[in-house]
């Protein structure tokens, strides 16, 4: 490898690095690396493709060098084409001549020319979770050296892929989907830090739903699941993006509100009680209809982390024994 070509790469290794670590939405990022890659391979056009867990057919979440048609229009099932090839054999293949490879599917709504394409396989554990592709014009144009270097690039990706989903399980609760206790004992650590740091508010609403026994008894287990999940659907359609919403016991939710105060958390808990009061719920035939009690409350800079949970559990319980279906501040 020439030292030029070494140095573009190191930079381009660099600048992904720096890329995955940037927050940027999994889409833009993908996008991002595949022009980088295409850059660093001298190629026309770069796609990265995962497969789809439902259908198994594999389709672009990144790519370069194709408009959005021909990008949408390149999915391929298990062994069709030379990325369905690649994904169920799990090796590379490395094409100099399209026009004479019987694996490749010629698409034709594609306007890129392809002569010459590069497919990598990207496992994790053994198990092929995407494929990645470079092509170009000119015939014979990648490598082993280029297909080393994409594998390399491919394997990082991958593996960043699966590292992000093993966390975001590990953060999610199982039934409603929204973040789960475990997440709440990192996340309220930082926003308290926060508070102390620049003297942002920071406030919860703590809330339970009423009699949710009886609606079990009644109905059964699998309608009160039922409610969870739409319940947490409803209340996040109240919440900005920056607050979390966290399963903190079976029918019992605390919302996580930062940048608000008392005040504003109030509202918001009140406008969330009066969406739940008013929503039908429903599980196979049957409408349902919940309320729920909440405590608020404002951290305030002198208390434990348990101290303020608590006072906001405080409040909670004032509610269930006022009446139940109210917001009660802490
Ligand atoms: P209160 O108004 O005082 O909160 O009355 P409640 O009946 O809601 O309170 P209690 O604590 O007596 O009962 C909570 C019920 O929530 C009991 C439990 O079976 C039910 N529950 C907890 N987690 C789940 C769940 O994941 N699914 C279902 N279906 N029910 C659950
Ligand atoms: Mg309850
Ligand atoms: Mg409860």
């Amino acid at each position: 490898m020439n030292s030029q070509r070494y140095k573009k790469i190191v930079q381009a290794l660099f600048g992904m690095t720096r890329m995955i670590n940037s927050g940027l939405q999994q889409r833009e990022l993908l996008g991002k690396l595949a022009e980088h890659t295409a850059e660093m391979m001298q190629a026309d056009s770069c796609s990265i493709f995962l497969f789809e867990e439902a259908t198994s057919v594999l389709l672009s979440h990144g790519s370069h060098g194709l408009s959005a048609q021909e990008e949408a229009g390149a999915t391929f099932a298990k062994g069709e084409g030379v990325a369905g090839w690649v994904a169920q054999h799990g090796v590379a293949a490395m094409i100099d001549d399209v026009t004479k490879d019987a694996r490749y599917l010629h698409i034709p709504s594609q306007n890129l020319e392809i002569k010459s394409l590069l497919c990598i396989p990207m496992s994790v554990r053994a198990q092929v979770l995407g494929v990645m592709t470079v092509t170009s014009k000119k015939p014979a144009a990648f490598t082993r050296e280029d297909e080393e270097l994409l594998s390399f690039i491919g394997t990082s990706i991958v593996r960043d892929l699966e590292n992000a989903r093993l966390y975001k399980l590990a953060i999610t609760d199982g039934l409603t989907r929204v973040f789960n206790r475990q997440y709440l004992l990192h996340r309220l650590p930082d926003e308290v830090e926060r508070v102390k740091r620049y003297g942002d508010p920071l406030s919860i609403i703590l809330f339970d739903v009423d009699h949710f026994k009886r609606l079990n008894d009644a109905h059964g287990h699998p309608a009160g699941d039922a409610v969870l999940r739409e319940l947490a659907d409803c209340v996040k359609n109240d919440l900005r993006e920056t607050d979390a919403l966290v399963r903190y016991g079976g029918e019992e939710f605390l919302a996580l509100l930062p940048k608000t105060d008392l005040d504003g958390a109030m509202v918001i808990a009140e406008r969330v009680r009066a969406d739940v009061a008013a929503q039908t719920f429903r599980y196979l035939d049957v409408q349902l209809r919940i309320t729920i009690s909440s405590g608020v409350g404002q951290f305030a800079a002198d208390e434990s982390e348990g101290a303020f949970v608590n006072r906001v559990d405080l409040a909670l319980y004032q509610a269930k024994t006022a009446g139940r279906n109210r917001v009660v501040r802490a």
